[in-house]
């Protein structure tokens, strides 16, 4: 599988486990507040191709560090764009390793088939704008349907999961807020996180704003009303 990076241990991007990021090259949404350019722009992806780790390279880690990890994030760009995503996992968990995905929700079927494996033990999945308004935001290729579906899969999997929103000022007006209180409506686990007016895909979003604190706790407050458990990073 394509590895565009490593992060050899984080505590912070598994809740409560050790683990090490894998990160996957390539995107199919375009939103303008990407912090990973790198690794979503073809153009971008190309210039760093050189720098790509062998799969072996990682296992060999693995193998060396495994022991002080619980488990591994599979990140991107987008992991489920990976032909041999599946594999790759099994490779994982062959080693006794947890493994939690991130993904974007635009591939249903990619999801349901590696909890159907029992690949997985933690999803993480994006929930950009509300739905009316995805496309706006991500792109053209972002489908109602298969996002509402993986909602749906991973919701009804059984496994610890958490739908997450990154809060950008000039995105999430009021309107929208209450548009996607609908739709996450009866789920389990939402996380809040602030948009960061860094280096973004799209410059324009670099003069976007982020919520203040008070701000970012009101909103939590409105989706605490939907959803069981809804936290701020
Ligand atoms: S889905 Fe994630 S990786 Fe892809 S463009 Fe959006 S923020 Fe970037």
């Amino acid at each position: 599988m394509l590895i565009s990076g490593i992060q050899p241990f984080t505590v912070l991007d598994y809740p409560e486990k050790v683990s090490c990021i894998v990160f996957t090259p390539g995107c199919n949404f375009r939103c303008g507040y990407c912090h990973n350019p790198e690794f979503v722009l073809p153009e971008k992806i190309a210039a760093l191709r050189s720098n790509f780790i062998a799969e072996e390279a990682f296992f060999n880690f693995l193998d060396q560090r495994g022991e002080l990890l619980d488990g591994v994030v599979v990140t991107g760009g987008e992991p489920t764009l990976m032909p041999d995503l599946e594999n790759f996992i099994k490779k994982i968990k062959s080693r006794g390793l947890l493994v939690k995905l991130d993904s974007n929700g635009n591939r249903p079927g990619v999801l349901r088939r590696l909890i159907e494996n029992k690949l997985l033990d933690y999803i993480a999945m994006d929930i950009k704008t509300s739905m009316p308004r995805y496309q706006s935001l991500v792109g053209k290729l972002a489908s109602e349907n298969q996002l509402v579906e993986s909602m749906r899969i991973i919701h009804e999997s059984g496994l610890p999961y958490e739908f997450r929103t990154t809060l950008v000022k000039e995105v999430h007006t009021p309107n929208v807020i209450e548009e996607m209180c609908d739709l996450l409506k009866g789920k389990k686990m939402l996380y809040l996180q602030g948009f960061r007016p860094e280096t973004t895909l799209s410059p324009a979003f670099e003069t976007y704003s982020s919520f203040t604190a008070e701000e970012t706790e009101a909103i939590a407050e409105k989706f605490r009303k939907f959803v069981d458990k809804v936290y701020i990073r």
